[in-house]
């Protein structure tokens, strides 16, 4: 107990019951990475919303984002099979 976990889909810490989907402490991926219905967003999901955050807060170009955001996905390990098949 009282280990953190990171998220499996953007690698946040998940410390407080209101990281994860509904309180539920037994997912592996955060509130972030959770669609309203608690279920885990895809892949294209994900790296839009990564994409457009990285957009609004370091004032990137869309495309750049996109690639900034696909390299970060890889190295996650929801993402790690998918982005192998898919270089
Ligand atoms: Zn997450």
């Amino acid at each position: 107990m009282g280990k953190t976990r990171n998220c499996i889909a953007c690698g946040m810490p998940m410390t407080r019951p209101e990281d994860f989907p509904g309180g539920d402490a037994t997912k592996d991926y955060c509130v972030h990475c959770a669609r309203p219905d608690g279920s885990m967003q895809s892949y294209g999901e994900k790296l839009d919303s990564m994409t457009g955050f990285m957009v609004k807060t370091q004032g990137l170009d869309p495309g750049a984002a996109r690639k900034l955001a696909a390299g970060m996905m890889s190295r996650l390990p929801a993402w790690k099979d998918l982005s192998r098949n898919s270089p």
